[in-house]
């Protein structure tokens, strides 16, 4: 594992560095060959390239749209601003100010670090928030934040002059500052979205019920994601700031939001590589559509001014790229990677370790149990008081007809469900109302009846991610269990293919190998044969049973075909309705009047 998080941290670094160098490098011939006009058109592209990146980390990470991020560029610029503006002239600007401000003149550099920190706690505090809600509430909270502060910003008269303009700061941004800043920017952000936290993050974005099955905790992510995010768009605000020296409250409101989302959104804002394009190419267009609005000459036609050209052209460049390319121009694609030299995966089977040497045996002690469990959605009783337990060791079907409350019992089992009433232990220890990710972390893994993969991520990721997401196990085997399970699951020619694009059957193994990678005591599976053909079925079964031999781990299947779970299974769980109807070996099952009458009667209706 080491080696392996070692590997993508310098794949990451090597990727962050090579898309940094350009920008470095046109900083550095603007510098040398181009007039002040250009410079200052340089220093505005790297200032809204470090807010892009900024949202970026956040929104392409976690797929939350924010619209609230210049709220974090106004903390930055007035607080840098009351911090640096010289104190006679604070006298003059800001007479309201309280005494403990008026006598503080710090430079440019200090003031970034003091809003750095303060930007973490907001960013703390409101990320905290935040993390409760899902999808497109969070986007609209973050819609709130904007508002908010907006709205404090004027209110708190005494610190930026309200709504009127805030004067007086140092105009010390230069170009040099403003490369170092975004090559950093750049190449923290890559870091963090091709290391562990980003593909944590990533997997949770594309499926979140499926990354809490394998012990990733989202929120803690996605804050994570905001407060990094937060604090670099902070940055490129105190930047702004003190290029400007001028500036009032609208500067950090709907309009600038617009714009900068706009170049998120154009350029992808799944990769670093998106950002950076999307804000090459809107500065270089409104640049140009800005002189337009000013009025030109075509063919000697004097063109007359035309107000709002700038908008209504970014506007429609949106509506274009996204009717064509809904991820963006780039999507998930990092410009370097066409220079990566492709490493041909060839396994060494001699030296590789086997997956049932990694897993080694499952202790034969404790097992999962349920009590007593009920599931009522609004009145439909989909579980009603089933008792049961799953030893290590053993595998067992559970069977009954649609709708007789399988799902909704494994739900309940893996914690993607708290149930109405009842308990459920695993090794005697009690986890009724634990979150489904710690479940996971506690060695009980699962699939699901719909397959949830995670939509940008390799077949080798969806592994990888599980690996080092459940906690549990020994570090430095990773890069072996990767391998061993890529070759136990017969993946390997798949290996560096996008899951989703895999043909059915094989998704089914993906996600198997997905919970695998947990090293699980109990593995729950819910009709993993189903949309497999009948070699890839026989081939599973062959699977569980090594499972289960070699590596005693528990299996509890659902699954229709009966011929299949009565050859294969232990002993069979039969629900009906949401109570348990029977249990036993296949062949007690088999003749159990009351199955025979639950099958036939609904063969009847059907
Ligand atoms: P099975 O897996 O045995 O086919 P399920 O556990 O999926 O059955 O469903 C059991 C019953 O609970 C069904 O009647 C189903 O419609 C209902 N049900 C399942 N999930 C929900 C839910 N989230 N909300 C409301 N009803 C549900
Ligand atoms: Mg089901």
């Amino acid at each position: 594992m080491k080696n392996r998080i070692n590997q993508r941290f310098l794949n990451a670094l090597n990727g962050g560095t090579a898309l940094a160098v350009p920008i470095i490098l046109a900083g550095v011939i603007v510098a040398l060959f181009f007039g002040p006009a250009f410079e200052r058109i340089y220093i505005v592209f790297l200032i809204s390239l470090m807010v892009v990146i900024g949202m970026g980390v956040y929104s392409g990470n976690s797929g939350i749209m924010s619209f609230g991020h210049l709220s974090f560029m106004a903390v930055g610029a007035y607080i840098s601003g009351i911090l640096t503006i010289s104190t006679n002239l604070k006298k003059v600007s800001l007479p309201l100010l309280p005494d403990f401000l008026k006598g503080i003149e710090i430079g440019l550099v200090p003031s970034i670090l003091v809003v750095i920190g303060i930007t973490i706690a907001f960013a703390w505090i409101s990320g905290k928030i935040l993390s409760r809600l899902e999808g497109s509430a969070a986007s609209i909270a973050t819609l709130g934040l904007l508002v908010i502060v907006h709205g404090l910003v004027i209110a708190a008269r005494e610190f930026t002059r309200g709504s009127q303009s805030f004067f007086g700061v140092p105009r010390d941004t230069n170009l040099a500052l403003c490369i170092v800043i975004s090559a950093l920017i750049i190449i923290i952000a890559r870091l963090f979205r091709d290391c562990l936290p980003g593909l944590q993050l990533r997997a949770s974005r594309d499926d979140l019920a499926a990354a809490e099955s394998i012990g990733i905790n989202a929120k803690k992510r996605r804050l994570q994601a905001w407060i990094i995010s937060a604090v670099m768009v902070a940055v490129a605000g105190v930047l702004l700031g003190h290029f400007l020296g001028t500036f009032s409250p609208k500067k950090f409101y709907f309009v600038d939001t617009f714009a900068l989302l706009a170049m998120l959104i154009i350029g992808g804002m799944e990769s670093v590589s998106g950002a950076i394009f999307g804000t090459v190419l809107i500065t270089i267009a409104s640049e140009f559509l800005r002189r337009l609005e000013t009025g030109f000459v075509v063919f000697g036609v004097q063109i007359p001014e035309i107000f709002g050209t700038t908008q209504v052209g970014i506007g429609l460049v949106i509506l274009f790229v996204m009717y064509f390319r809904s991820d963006g121009l780039l999507g998930r694609f990092e410009i370097d990677h066409l220079f990566r030299r492709k490493k041909s995966f060839a396994p060494n089977r001699e030296n590789s370790v086997d997956f049932e040497q990694i897993v080694g045996r499952q202790s034969s002690e404790g097992c999962l149990q349920a009590e007593n469990v009920v599931m009522n959605f609004s009145g439909l009783k989909a579980v009603d008081q089933v008792s049961m337990k799953l030893f290590p060791n053993e595998i067992v079907g559970l069977i009954g007809p649609n709708g007789s409350g399988k799902t909704t019992l494994l739900n309940i089992l893996s914690g993607v469900l708290e149930s109405t009433a009842g308990s459920v232990s695993i090794d005697k220890t009690d986890v009724t109302g634990m979150k489904s990710y710690e479940i996971a972390r506690l060695n009980v893994s699962r699939t699901f009846q719909n397959i949830k993969l995670f939509s940008g991520l390799t077949v080798r990721e969806h592994i990888e991610v599980a690996a080092v997401s459940s906690g549990g196990g020994d570090d430095s085997s990773a890069g072996d269990l990767i391998s061993a399970l890529l070759r136990f699951m017969g993946l390997e020619k798949e290996a560096s293919r996008l899951a989703v694009e895999l043909p059915y059957g094989l998704q089914r193994k993906v996600e198997i190998a997905r919970a695998l990678a947990l090293k699980p005591k109990f593995l729950l599976l819910d009709e993993p044969a189903a949309g497999m053909n009948s070699d890839e079925s026989r081939q599973l079964m062959k699977e569980l049973l090594k499972l289960r031999d070699d590596m005693g781990i528990g299996v509890l299947i659902i699954d229709h075909d009966m011929d299949m779970m009565m050859d294969l299974c232990d002993r069979l769980i039969v629900l009906n309705e949401g109570r348990l109807l029977a249990q036993g070996t296949p062949r007690v099952i088999k003749n159990h009047p009351g199955v025979i009458e639950a099958y036939m009667g609904r063969k009847r209706k059907n």
